[in-house]
């Protein structure tokens, strides 16, 4: 193996240390968690090392990086997220690539991502992004809907031709109430995804949890957690 391969691993295995000891103290099955790793910032070579360990889901935040990335990783079998706020004006590429998108917070978006969807002959998933710093009827500032605006996206999501509604999406809030409470925001999403499922009972996926809280994610419930640091390593630049 190479030494970025041998790293890889070590941090891969690491990681599902993690994922499984959580699992096991909140009395979940390993199964009911799945990893992404996010490989945002990292060269395509990482995410071809990455295949070859076993991961099946990755997730980028900017389009200029991941539309490349994906490209030249196109013959690997992996579910591409985009997590990051995503312009108007990126949507036709990102619907090249993405198989889910994780960042849906707002309508125009929505309109957007259905009609490229449809133009491109694709089924594009899509999660609510959830802020739980945000106002009421305000947006988070690492973008994000209050949970008061969840039901009209979602059912904008779900009416939309090409879009396929799997559920809601959160990063844990650095200011507001749940400022260093990790598990009470991720347990606050589980009760709004429960509301959610009513309605739409196929919006089974809750995404929370990254390298410093994946452990608050399980407990509360969530069933993807999003590592980048923890298996990549400290990205050289905000990403
Ligand atoms: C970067 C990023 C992650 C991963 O964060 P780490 O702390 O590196 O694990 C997860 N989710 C989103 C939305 C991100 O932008």
């Amino acid at each position: 193996m190479t030494d970025r391969k041998t790293e890889l691993a070590a941090n891969l295995a690491k990681v599902e240390e993690r994922i499984t000891a959580a699992c096991a103290a909140a009395g979940r099955a390993r199964e009911e968690v799945t990893l992404i790793v996010v490989t945002k910032t990292y060269p395509a070579s990482d995410v071809r090392i990455l295949s070859e360990l076993g991961v099946r889901h990755v997730a980028e935040n900017r389009d200029q990086d991941a539309a490349p990335k994906a490209a030249a990783c196109a013959d690997l079998p992996l579910v591409w997220h985009f997590v990051g706020q995503l312009q108007t004006n990126k949507v036709r590429s990102v619907v090249g690539y993405a198989d889910v998108v994780q960042s849906v917070d707002r309508s125009r978006l929505v309109t957007a991502l259905s009609k490229e969807a449809v133009r491109a002959e694709r089924e594009v998933g899509c999660l609510v992004q959830v802020a739980l710093d945000a106002g009421a009827g305000g947006r988070g500032e690492r973008g994000g809907v209050a949970p008061e605006g969840i039901e009209e996206l979602a059912d904008l999501v779900a009416g939309a031709p090409g879009l396929r509604l799997d559920g809601l999406m959160t990063v844990a809030p650095l200011t507001g109430e749940y400022a260093g409470r990790e598990q009470a925001a991720f347990e606050r999403l589980m009760d709004l995804s429960t509301d959610l499922r009513r309605t739409h009972p196929a919006a089974t996926m809750v995404s929370a949890g990254m390298s410093a809280d994946l452990e608050q994610a399980v407990a509360a419930g969530a069933t993807h957690v999003r590592v980048g640091t923890a298996v990549l390593g400290v990205r050289p630049r905000l990403g």
